[in-house]
């Protein structure tokens, strides 16, 4: 970020603090000084928006364009409860044009996506509806423009989520068009320069509108995508897809469409028992094979999630095939060796067919992937029936040459899981990489992308497809055992640090930035496991977590997730009470470094201006406890300590505003309250004369219910007040001395 933009993000920063509005790390308006003007007017609207829907919403604002990314903290009502998804997706549209000039999208370039229940009774909150609409321009999708509206059952809007361009109507026709072929000789061209050799394999192009930021400002621009790959005997597998300006072939992002698992685990047959490997202490035992193909002349029937199957009509004796294929994988051995048993059953009832009966290693590695990637596709399903992104038959290739890693690709076409037979790199012995959490990592990258939070560059893609692993498994630890007894991969006990919105990827190593979500995400667990209990924590984690996936598509690590999880679990349409959770989830965050979210808005003491240094040489300096009130009759005492000894003074407040301007002459003495002001009572420091342990208080609660006619005496809720000390300092210039300010807000 440019010493200008940051220049321009503070100023912004400024004007939402002082509108009331929250600004939450850094998100940030308008880097272009053209759009002060602009964002000025956007916050206009929202406190219009605000004042009429109940005063508690807040605004994140999008880092790139001078509009509101998010929308929250309250409930809105736009009409009758609505009873299809038709009703829906309508009610999301009266939403969307109410909000237009906050977002800035208009609703013509949207399409309707999905509309999905989001069951947050799982998690003591209450259910909530999630609408998606898409933006297309020009008939071409735009790249990761969505809209995401967050409605409670009744139909009040909880949330606006906007990802799409505002004041995109129709996309510039280009100055020069590449066709697609250019675009595949600039992606091979492109490929060989970065992976220092040709493609072995250069795919289709596709055409599609990218977001970019240019002048700090995101802007459509028509793009191909072209992916391309080597695959060669003994060379690492290399694969990119880079998108190209369609109009100048300027390549605008590369991606890696290899998602490593890092350096990684171990493996072996049957089918290896609970998080560990397939070591010998490990050894396969028997266990039930869900979603698998039976195939017979009678028919073909898929065995259910406790392994289960019935041909209807069929009649013994009958010859049955089973493969480690179903629905939900292909789970095949890198060799074309893929496994398979053919036997005959020779009862009516109570047959049993035994896959991979002498636990060959290889076997069990594909048993192995068969049997996680089914766990991983059930427990997403148990969360949410209707959750169909998990829905789609998982290609997998075990045992393949080399040792400590797995990978996904997509490229070429079709997507698979890739998993390592056991072995050595140097310096490291590792086991088969085909076992629990690794498989549950590898699916986790292919279900990113059926999510739509993607596998960026960020890291994101990492901390999710771990979070996968941890949750499932209900442990921190990723890849346990790949490399010996207590050799792990990744653990969420982790302390990896968050290090600021505007600065993604600080870590510099995709799997370290995706620690610090992985870490955040495993520590709201633990923390609901405290609070809810173990089974109620876990449930609750997993559904806030389901209900994150479908409900947004957030596609970085930034403070906006947590702002997301706080709306998925808000039950009131009012977060300046909390949620159900909000302790576990702001907690977990912060854990992590994150800055956390304040649910309230009130309260909020902040110190300003510096004390001055009295001639006795103390620095007087202001407290408080307790929480200020508008009915409260006590119970927010404004304290100052370090005062000099047996000195006469008081507090005094102000609603007005901050000032800063010099209370004497070459003195480092400031008046900090915007007048008018009110005096509270005069008071002696006590203490003893010549040392700094005077001390001055008052009960602002009780001040303003006493003296109702006072300044603030009926005081708003919401209202900011300012406050500062002033003491006689005879040798002073003006024979008083002050202290240093504190400002808060006033709760009802
Ligand atoms: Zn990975």
């Amino acid at each position: 970020m440019s010493a200008n933009r940051s220049r321009s993000a503070r100023r912004l920063a400024r004007t939402l603090a002082s509108t009331g509005a929250v600004a939450l790390g850094a998100c940030l308006l308008a880097p272009a000084p053209a759009l002060a003007a602009q964002s000025a007017e956007v916050l206009q609207d929202f406190e219009a928006w605000n004042s009429n829907h109940g005063g508690q919403w807040r605004l994140v604002a999008d880092e790139q364009q001078a509009f509101v990314r998010c929308l929250w903290g309250g409930a809105a009502q736009f009409g009758a409860t609505p009873q299809s998804n038709a009703e829906f997706f309508a009610l999301a549209r009266t939403a969307l044009d109410a909000t237009r000039t906050l977002h800035g999208v208009d609703g013509s370039t949207l399409v309707d996506d999905s509309v999905l229940l989001l069951p947050l009774a799982l998690a003591g909150s209450n259910d909530k509806v999630r609408v998606r609409l898409r933006q297309v321009l020009g008939g071409l999708e735009v790249e990761s423009s969505f809209v995401n509206l967050l409605f409670a059952r009744d139909g009040a809007l909880l949330s606006i989520d906007s990802q799409a361009l505002p004041n995109a109507r129709e996309l510039a026709a280009p100055s020069a068009r590449l066709d697609g072929e250019s675009a595949r000789a600039l992606a091979r061209a492109e490929f060989e320069r970065v992976a220092g050799g040709a493609p072995s394999w250069v795919g289709a192009e596709r055409e599609f509108v990218k977001p970019v930021v240019r002048d700090g400002q995101r802007v459509a621009v028509r793009a191909w995508a072209v992916s391309a790959n080597s695959e060669r005997e003994g060379a690492a597998h290399v694969a990119f897809e880079f998108h190209l300006d369609a109009s100048s072939g300027e390549v605008l992002e590369r991606r890696s469409l290899v998602h490593d698992f890092d350096v990684s685990g171990t493996v072996r047959t049957l089918a290896t028992p609970g998080a560990l490997p397939d070591v010998a202490s490990n050894l396969p035992t028997s266990q039930a094979l869900p979603h698998v193909e039976v195939t017979s002349a009678a028919g073909n029937v898929v065995t259910d999630a406790n392994g289960n199957f019935n041909i209807i009509g069929a009649s013994a004796p009958l010859q049955v095939t089973v493969k480690y294929l179903g629905p939900w994988c292909n789970s095949r051995n890198n060799d074309g060796t893929n496994y398979g048993i053919t036997t005959t059953l020779n009862a009516a009832s109570g047959n049993q067919v035994l896959l991979n009966p002498s636990a060959v290693t290889a076997t069990t590695a594909q048993a192995n992937v068969h049997l996680w990637v089914s766990r991983v596709h059930d427990w997403l399903k148990g969360i949410n029936p209707a959750d169909t992104a998990p829905d789609f038959q998982a290609r997998s290739n075990a045992n393949l040459a080399g040792a400590c890693n797995a990978y996904y690709s997509v490229s070429p076409p079709p997507p698979s899981i890739n998993f390592f037979t056991a072995g050595t790199i140097p310096g490291l012995s590792c086991v088969n990489m085909a076992y629990s959490s690794v498989v549950a990592h590898e699916l986790g990258h292919w279900l990113n992308d059926q999510y739509s939070s993607g596998n960026g560059s960020n890291g994101i893609g990492e901390g999710l497809a771990d979070t996968y692993a941890m949750y499932l498994l209900d442990t921190p630890i990723v890849g346990e055992d790949f490399c010996g007894s207590g050799c792990h991969v990744r653990t969420g006990l982790n302390t990896r640090q968050f290090c600021g919105d505007g600065n993604p990827g600080c870590h510099g190593e995709v799997h370290r930035d995706g620690e610090v979500l992985m870490g955040a995400l495993w520590k709201v667990r633990a923390r609901l496991e405290t609070s809810l209990g173990a089974s109620a924590g876990a449930l609750a984690a997993d559904a806030l977590f389901s209900a994150w996936l479908n409900g947004y598509d957030d596609t970085s690590i930034t403070t906006l997730i947590e702002v997301h999880y706080l709306t998925l679990d808000d039950d009131d349409g009012n977060i300046s009470n909390g949620t159900p959770n909000y302790l576990a989830i702001d907690g977990g965050f912060r854990d992590q470094g994150f800055p956390g979210v304040q649910a309230s808005l009130c309260g909020n003491f902040v110190s300003y201006c510096t004390s001055s240094t009295t001639t006795g040489n103390c620095v007087p300096t202001m407290n408080f406890s307790g929480t200020p009130s508008a009915t409260a009759t006590s119970g927010c005492v404004l304290s100052v300590a370090s005062v000099d000894g047996q000195r006469t003074g008081l507090i005094f407040y102000g609603v007005s505003g901050r000032v800063a301007f010099p209370w004497s002459t070459g003195s480092t003495s400031w008046f900090c309250v915007k007048s008018p002001v009110q005096r509270t009572f005069v008071q002696s420091s006590g203490g003893s004369a010549g040392a700094c342990n005077g001390n001055l208080s008052v009960d602002w609660n009780q001040f303003r219910a006493t003296y109702p006619g006072a300044l603030g005496g009926s005081i708003a809720p919401g209202t900011k007040v300012q406050t500062q000390a002033w003491f006689r300092d005879p040798p002073a210039a003006k024979t008083t001395n002050l202290s240093n300010a504190m400002e808060f807000t006033v709760c009802p």
